[in-house]
């Protein structure tokens, strides 16, 4: 994954917030994905860097605790209307239990996020 790519996946996954270097009495926050994303640069593809959303010395702690929140709220209310427009589907066609229907969500779930990353992936190959 380059920097482009990995900048396009952050945005399909939670943020959080994290101290930087000078630990929790600096006044800035980090904005990392919850999960680390790694990148390199094509002519160095074995350097790998962990991409970071909102790097040291630009947010302020408040500011940068607002940001993801609406960000995972954001992400909340998409995966939860995902579910939504799954549990229509299936309640019109054929009887499933509850467990089926979940696993199918995070089956569809997960499939969009790898084909995204997929995608975002053959644009440079
Ligand atoms: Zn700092």
């Amino acid at each position: 994954m380059n920097f482009e790519q990995a900048r396009e996946y952050s945005f399909l996954v939670p943020w959080k917030t994290m101290e930087c270097f000078s630990g929790p009495e600096c006044w800035c926050r980090i904005i990392v994905p919850v999960e680390p994303i790694y990148y390199s640069h094509p002519e160095n593809p074995e350097n790998k860097h962990e991409y970071a959303i909102v790097d040291a010395g630009a947010l302020d702690e408040r500011t940068a605790e607002h940001i993801v929140r609406l960000h995972n709220e954001n992400y909340e209310n998409i995966k939860q209307s995902c579910r939504d427009a799954m549990k229509e589907i299936i309640d019109s066609m054929i009887p499933i239990n509850e467990k089926e229907m979940v696993d199918t969500f995070e089956k569809l779930w997960q499939n969009k996020q790898s084909k995204i990353a997929k995608i975002v992936r053959k644009e440079i190959d």
